[in-house]
């Protein structure tokens, strides 16, 4: 069974571990949207990476990350829930040539959003761009924001999207020293193509067999978007009643677009009745004059 998200630790060592293979998950992404094949790689690691990096960091609502840059690719974006269900986009420009992170995002910055469920606060992180992988520009994000030493293998292609993250916990007496050296080298050796096509159990035996690696119960990943009709239509009230009704007027119906799922809400003149006058719009207004 593909798409699971797979825990591990090495025993008495401060270093635990996530892997991750994403199949169907990988595919609802690409079946919404044609990206152009280096961008889509991309995409495809981030979706990994945000698998792993919700795995590891403690929220409860929502993980959101996005790399922004002003190069031909202005956004990709990456959403992941505690439930392990995730949606993915990007927006770009013109044909996108062959080519790393850099050459993609152009100068840009990579910021974790990590919104709680219940309306509270949430937290952002922001860096630079560093390095010229989704690899690279994690570990430095882990590294400045986090402080929690980690390191990540991803590789995606038409398939599959798969990561390895390896990450040191705060260390304690008598533990391994060595460990984390030691699992970085030995996770090193790993290739995209036995990312993409070993599942969990023959990946971790391939690189760590001569540890005593103790390995958790495996968690499903799967593709959901959060969009919803009701979300479309709070957000027209925000728009407000004049410019839904303006546009209404002129082309007969408001439509709204999802960008992760391509789902498509249409409003005409009745529907934008009921949306405001449910909301009280008309009473409200009516008292001004
Ligand atoms: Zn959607």
């Amino acid at each position: 069974m593909t798409d699971q998200l797979q825990r591990f630790l090495f025993e008495d060592t401060p270093v635990r571990g996530e892997f991750v293979r994403l199949a169907a998950t990988w595919q609802a992404v690409l079946e919404h949207h044609h990206y152009p094949p280096p961008l889509r790689t991309l995409l495809g690691e981030l979706m990994a990476a945000g698998a792993l990096l919700a795995a590891t960091l403690k929220f409860d609502g929502l993980l959101s990350l996005q790399l922004q840059g002003n190069g031909p690719v202005k956004l990709i974006v990456v959403e992941c829930t505690r439930e392990h269900t995730m949606r993915a986009t990007a927006k770009w420009q013109g044909g996108i040539a062959d080519g790393g992170l850099r050459d993609l995002l152009g100068e840009g910055r990579f910021v974790v959003n990590l919104m709680p469920g219940s309306g509270q606060p949430g937290y952002q992180g922001v860096v630079g761009l560093e390095g010229d992988t989704v690899a690279a520009a994690l570990e430095h994000y882990m590294a400045t924001s986090e402080q929690i030493p980690t390191r990540l293998w991803l590789a995606s292609d038409e398939q599959h999207a798969a990561g390895l993250l390896l990450q040191k916990l705060p260390e304690q007496a008598g533990r391994d020293g060595d460990a984390w050296p030691r699992a970085g080298h030995l996770a090193a050796t790993v290739t995209a193509q036995e990312l993409l096509q070993l599942d969990a159990r023959r990946l971790l035996h391939r690189l760590f067999h001569e540890e005593d690696l103790r390995v958790f119960d495996a968690k499903p990943v799967s593709f959901r978007c959060s969009c919803t009709r009701e979300r479309v239509i709070d957000m027209l009230r925000m728009l407000g009643r004049d410019e839904v009704r303006a546009v209404i007027a002129e082309r007969g119906e408001v439509e709204v677009h999802c960008e992760f799922c391509n789902r498509r809400y249409a409003f005409d003149a009745v529907d934008s009745g009921q949306i405001f006058t449910s909301f009280g719009v008309g009473t409200t207004r009516g008292t001004r004059h």
